[in-house]
């Protein structure tokens, strides 16, 4: 062995206990670090040949490059839908790494048992039945993915065809029709060889919204004349967090013959809070689902779980197995139903928030967020520089300025907000309109977090 691995091997409970140490100051700062770093980088340094050992590796990177890290893990960060780290999640991820579990399979570890009940729970609290099997994949747009691609092995089975086999040329032109989707919905349709121009927006209901008109999406299948296509619901668009009449949609299958992916990436939370579940009422009528967890169950990058009513459908995808194996039966171990075939144990995070806190303990978080998000969108609503672009109807406060708000001012608003280090918010563009988006997921957000987030904005617009 190496001196210096050898020394490290022997070292190891020492090492923990430093990188621990670091650690916990890291994170006890994070309400004073900076919320985004738009500094420089460090240049670059040549390829270590001697090596310095995992203590001078933990002193190099703390002089280079934790300076420049963002404070995204903490409670000012509203950019994008961006969760932290619950403690147990964060113990839970350690673990991960320290045991180093592949979940390709089950042979000789319990972990695939871990992750198949963590998966029961999760289904459980966004009020799915067992009509729908789960797997851990590494973000929403690979669920959207692979949600998709059991999407594209239906439409072959209602032609009598195998695309898994035969390739997506054995299917015709493809419709999928969605009203507000998730840009990720366009790039799975590329990846999956369906082509991004074959996603058809649907209008969407008048009046300020983003949900499907379902009347207008009737009409779009009627028009196919009896061509299977694939629907893709939204519950809980980006912007202004719209949903979908996911109930109005999953009856039009009684008309219609088409897939129902429902993309619930942040939205699905909904389901924890009594005040909200209507939101996502018809959820389980979906023949896939996506839901993150990485953003409002605030578990560590990166972790999703993709749902589906059609396991047989997706091994056909997924499967692993040499050809004369033949198809895996029963329980089918996870390498056979993900893109990935080694897979890091992603479940143990999520397990371990989940035990530790429970559905109130994150009930409670999401329906903070929510309140939090009003407290910031009313406060905005009587700023007379600012305007409010649509109601908060959840957790997402979607604002820009009064007068002239192009692209470049938005732009530098957004600019200035992140380098006073103080919020992170981010711009976007939304019904003809620059704008700014504040999205409130994460477990620290506090009254007085808020306060700070209004400060700093309103500081910059004046
Ligand atoms: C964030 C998000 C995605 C993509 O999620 P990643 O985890 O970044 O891949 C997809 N759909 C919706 C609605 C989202 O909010």
């Amino acid at each position: 062995m190496h001196p210096t691995l050898a020394d490290d091997l022997h070292r190891l409970p020492e090492l923990l206990q430093s990188a621990r140490d670091f650690a916990a100051r890291e994170v006890s700062g994070l309400d004073e670090r900076p919320v985004a770093h738009l500094g420089k980088v460090p240049g670059p340094e040549p390829l270590p040949v001697g090596g310095t050992g995992a203590e001078g590796a933990l002193a190099r990177f703390a002089e280079r490059w934790s300076p420049g890290f963002s404070g995204s893990a903490g409670p000012r960060y509203l950019g994008f839908v961006t969760g932290g780290a619950t403690p147990a999640s964060l113990t839970g991820d350690w673990l991960t790494s320290a045991y180093d579990q592949n979940v390709s399979g089950s042979g000789g570890s319990s972990a695939s048992a871990l992750e198949r009940e963590t998966l029961s729970w999760l289904r459980e609290l966004f009020g799915l039945s067992e009509a729908h099997s789960g797997a851990f994949v590494s973000g929403a747009t690979v669920s959207n993915t692979v949600g998709l691609a059991i999407a594209r092995e239906w439409l072959g089975e209602r032609q009598g065809v195998s695309v898994s086999n035969e390739g997506v040329g054995a299917l015709g032109p493809v419709d999928v029709l969605s009203g507000s989707p998730h840009s990720s919905v366009a790039k799975a349709l590329s990846v999956l060889g369906i082509g991004r121009d074959r996603l058809r927006p649907v209008p969407v209901l008048s009046g300020n919204r983003e949900a499907v008109d379902v009347e207008r999406l009737a009409a779009a299948l009627d028009a196919l004349d009896g061509r299977p296509a694939v629907v893709v619901a939204n519950a809980g668009t980006v912007n202004t967090v719209d949903f979908d009449d996911l109930r109005a949609i999953a009856a039009l299958k009684e008309r219609y013959d088409f897939w129902l992916h429902v993309d619930a990436a942040f939205g699905g939370f909904a389901a924890l809070s009594p005040s909200y579940a209507h939101l996502v009422e018809g959820l389980d009528a979906a023949d896939s689902v996506c839901v993150d967890l990485h953003k409002w169950l605030n578990v560590p990058y990166d972790a999703a779980v993709q749902f589906t009513r059609r396991q047989d459908l997706q091994v056909r995808v997924f499967h692993n197995a040499s050809p004369y194996l033949g198809l895996p039966t029963g329980d089918p171990d996870f390498l056979h139903l993900t893109p990935e075939n080694s897979r890091r144990l992603r479940a143990l995070p999520a397990w371990f928030s989940l035990t530790a806190y429970g559905r109130d303990g994150h009930r409670e978080i999401v329906e903070r967020n929510v309140a939090l998000a009003r407290r910031l969108g009313e406060r905005i609503a009587e700023v007379p520089q600012l305007r409010l672009l649509a109601p908060v109807r959840l957790n997402v406060v979607c604002f820009t300025l009064a007068d002239d708000p192009g692209e470049e001012r938005v732009r530098a608003l957004a600019r200035e907000i992140a380098a006073s280090g103080e919020a992170y918010v981010t711009p976007t563009f939304y019904g003809g309109t620059h704008a700014l988006r504040a999205a409130f997921s994460n477990w620290r957000t506090s009254e007085a977090d808020t306060d700070l987030v209004y400060e700093a904005v309103t500081r910059h617009c004046a």
